[in-house]
């Protein structure tokens, strides 16, 4: 047998770090390479505020949006069309890929995070997804909160002129009405409440390894993190 083919991959690969740092793109494609499970837990969060927006439920009433999150159905599935989703999110049986993704999604969704009642549901589905094995997880706390047994962490940093740069270009690419100033300013919120907030802060795994991105291609980050997932580097 080559030696190649020897060599054991990481089984449960965490991938966390801030808003817009590459880390979707870096997980589907290494997922696609190993043949593992993608699966991105911020679509969850995003599922659980747009269903909540959309009762009309309060941002601040925590009880109703802790019993909403315990009774959604959230599904994510192979990408059912050929317009730039990497899968589809399904909201009580409904294709709601695109609404997840509003600004409206965007300013609210890390107060909704914060709710304990919120992330306890979340997390009990992510760990037992997870812990299945071959799977790329991503969020802001895989590696320290939902599978600290992963054999691999990475924490994907970039500058946050550089993420919100990303973010603007991916929008505008998708014709999307957008405007610099607000993407990098709701970037910077959402860094703050994220990393500030009580329970599964952003935060790095002591045993994640950092990656900055800021002055790197996606290509080089994903060369990197292959090398670590086959224990090569
Ligand atoms: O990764 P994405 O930007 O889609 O995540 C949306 C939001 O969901 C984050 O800003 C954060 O508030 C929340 N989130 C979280 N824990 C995760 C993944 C996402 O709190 N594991």
């Amino acid at each position: 047998m080559a030696a190649a083919s020897m060599t054991e991959i990481a089984s449960i690969i965490a991938i966390d770090g801030p808003a817009g740092s590459g880390k979707s793109t870096l997980a589907e494609r290494l997922a696609a390479k190993f043949g593992y499970l993608y699966f991105d837990t911020g679509v969850m969060y995003r599922a659980v505020t747009l269903a909540a927006l959309r009762r009309d439920i309060s941002m601040t009433d925590r009880t109703a949006i802790a019993a909403l999150a315990e009774q959604l159905d959230i599904d994510v599935r192979p990408p059912s069309q050929p317009d730039g989703r990497q899968y589809d999110v399904r909201l009580d049986g409904a294709d709601v890929t695109w609404g997840v993704r509003s600004q409206e999604v965007d300013a609210n969704v890390s107060v909704v995070s914060m709710i304990p009642g919120v992330r306890k549901a979340m997390t009990r589905k992510q760990r037992e997804i997870g812990l299945r094995g071959r799977v790329v997880m991503v969020g802001r706390d895989i590696g320290t909160v939902v599978l600290p047994e992963a054999q691999l962490k990475v924490y994907l940093d970039a500058s946050v002129e550089a993420r919100a740069r990303r973010r603007f270009e991916e929008a505008r690419r998708q014709r999307q009405p957008v405007d610099f100033d607000e993407i990098l300013t709701s970037m910077k919120e959402r860094d703050r409440l994220d990393s500030t907030r009580e329970l599964a802060p952003l935060s790095v795994a002591p045993d994640a390894v950092v990656i900055d991105s800021t002055v790197m291609t996606i290509e080089q980050v994903v060369s990197r993190v292959e090398l670590l997932a086959q224990g090569r580097q």
